[in-house]
């Protein structure tokens, strides 16, 4: 089986992600989506719920593994035999950092990074700026699968019920 795993925090997942998810799964006999845990920082949607919204918008690839990790990614790929970790490259801005992270985990493990240019339509949206713009009342149903825009909608107006 030849396995690769996209990594991410997904709050929440984005056409941009589906995008390489989609282009990988064709690649990969089975691909596995880690949403990794960072304690210290506080997500728009608890990891279970990521986990769902994901689970909910990826159905049709068929060859899946969904699962959240907390600590450090090589360790991840090397208890489930992963030789390759998927990376979507927006820009140029996106590469100092990923190059670290690649060398980094390329040397603590000898796992190796892949790099995947994302489509040019999602090459300026990160899960970030979409929240942010709903926030804000935008439209951001175009770069959101549609149970993800609809949760995103409700998740903010019960945080602005909430204050
Ligand atoms: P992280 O917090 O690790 O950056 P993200 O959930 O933001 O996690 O992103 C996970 C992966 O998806 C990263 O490889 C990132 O480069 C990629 N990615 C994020 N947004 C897009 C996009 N719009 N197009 C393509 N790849 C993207």
């Amino acid at each position: 089986m030849r396995r690769a795993v996209c990594p991410g925090s997904f709050d929440p997942i984005t056409n941009g992600h589906l995008d390489i998810i989609g282009r990988v799964s064709k690649l990969y006999d089975v691909v596995h989506v880690a949403v990794l845990v960072n304690p210290n920082k506080q997500g728009m949607f608890s990891v279970e719920e990521r986990i769902a919204l994901i689970e909910e918008v990826t159905a049709q690839f068929g060859n899946l593994v969904v699962e959240s990790h907390h600590g450090l990614l090589v360790d991840y790929c090397r208890e489930r035999g992963i030789p390759a970790i998927i990376r979507g490259l927006r820009a140029v801005s996106d590469f100092d950092f990923e190059l670290q992270m690649a060398q980094m985990n390329n040397g603590l493990t000898g796992v190796e990074t892949l790099f995947v240019p994302t489509s040019p339509t999602y090459s300026f949206l990160s899960s970030t700026l979409a929240k942010e713009v709903a926030s804000y009342g935008g439209d951001v149903s175009h770069l959101l699968p549609e149970a993800v825009h609809r949760r995103l909608v409700e998740r903010i107006a019960e945080r602005k019920a909430e204050q």
